[in-house]
């Protein structure tokens, strides 16, 4: 129960704390980081986006998810775990990547929002409180828009951005446009994402495909403060692929019409044949366009090979049911159960 100065009785001492900020219905908000050898980021990380979420008219945690790293992560985050009672960290047992190590924040957050962002501040915590603003005002969903990428170069822009009008054109789920993971989930969404059984986890498009009320907001995408981006060429190449097998299967059907077009082109040069012979009375002398035609059919069949391919594979990984991540040690608390939302609620509506 709440004690009031008038409660006390005449002649004790009062000790007024500091007026505590009111904390609307005790909500909980949780930022979830993933991090792999982002030892030199850490302090300015946590220098910078603790004092925005004590600004917060929240209670929040801060869930570190550490990815195999092979630098002193874990212990300097182990460290900053006494100063900040609010942190806890899930120790993955080795590198699964980014994607896994975002599930593996997801599924131990117990907020009633979640906020992934990446280590390096790129994505500036600040915009978080508009994020909560907007979450305050009845959106399930708030994303960061990067209007500008002064942070990465020329390619990576451009590139990132024909993947997204490609992913666009090619899948029923539309990712809005220069969106990364940076965005604030309601506990519904994040319930939703958690119920889902794939494996093979493209957030972007799993974030997309689940719905709710959704709002945009932009910010500018900045410089990482250290280290160096984990994602190279070949690397970004995989995941676009990943990305767009996970959500269309147009690529397959691509080579219906591909081998229908050939067919169609086949046959009518075919006449065109016959009606030389016929009209002009000659032989078509055949080595070359026989060794082309032969070889770009060739060609074209592998490519159709490769794609079923890729989609086998996928289907291979998936009914292996391997686990996203395997999880080494939590300090802190473990994670919640998946269904626990409904009881949950229950829970702290009757504690109030
Ligand atoms: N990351 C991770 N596992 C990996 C690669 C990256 O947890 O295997 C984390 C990384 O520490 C960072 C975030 O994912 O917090 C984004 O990584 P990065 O900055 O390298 O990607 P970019 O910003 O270039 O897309
Ligand atoms: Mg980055």
């Amino acid at each position: 129960m709440a004690v009031t100065v008038h409660d006390v009785p005449p002649g004790d001492a009062v000790i007024v704390a500091e007026p505590r900020k009111r904390r609307p219905q005790g909500k909980l908000l949780s930022v979830v980081i993933p991090m792999h050898n982002e030892q030199e980021g850490l302090a300015a990380l946590f220098d910078r986006l603790v004092p925005v979420l004590e600004d917060l008219p929240l209670r929040y945690e801060i869930v570190c998810v550490n990815d195999g790293s092979r630098d002193d992560t874990l212990d300097r985050l182990l460290a900053l775990r006494r100063r900040y009672r609010c942190l806890r960290v899930v120790d993955l047992s080795r590198n699964f990547g980014k994607e896994a190590a975002l599930t593996a924040g997801l599924d131990h957050a117990r907020g009633d929002a979640v906020v992934p962002i990446d280590a390096d501040l790129q994505d500036p915590p600040e915009l978080i409180q508009v994020f909560v603003e907007q979450w305050l005002n009845g959106y399930d969903v708030v994303y960061g828009v990067r209007s500008s990428r002064p942070g990465d170069g020329v390619g990576k822009r451009l590139t990132a951005h024909l993947f997204y009008r490609l992913f666009n054109v090619l899948s029923d789920t539309t990712i809005p446009a220069d969106t990364g993971d940076f965005r604030l989930m309601d506990r519904r969404v994040v319930t939703a994402l958690r119920q889902l059984p794939e494996r093979n986890r493209f957030s972007k498009g799993l974030f997309a495909w689940v719905g709710f009320r959704q709002i945009g907001v932009a910010y500018d995408h900045a410089d990482r403060v250290a280290g160096r981006s984990k994602w190279r060429l070949w690397r970004l190449w995989n995941y676009a692929i990943d990305g767009i097998t996970a959500f269309s299967t147009t690529p397959l059907r691509i080579w219906t019409y591909l081998g229908l077009a050939i067919a169609v082109c086949a046959f009518a040069y075919a006449l065109a044949i016959v009606a030389a012979v016929l009209i002009g009375g000659r032989d078509v002398p055949g080595y070359a366009s026989l060794i082309v035609v032969v070889l770009f059919l060739g060609g074209i069949q592998l490519i159709g090979l490769g794609v079923i391919g890729e989609y086998i594979g996928r289907i291979y990984q998936e009914t292996k049911a391997r686990p996203t991540y395997l999880v080494d040690r939590v300090y802190g608390d473990p994670p919640p159960p998946i269904a626990e939302d409904a009881d949950a609620d229950a829970e702290t509506r009757a504690g109030q």
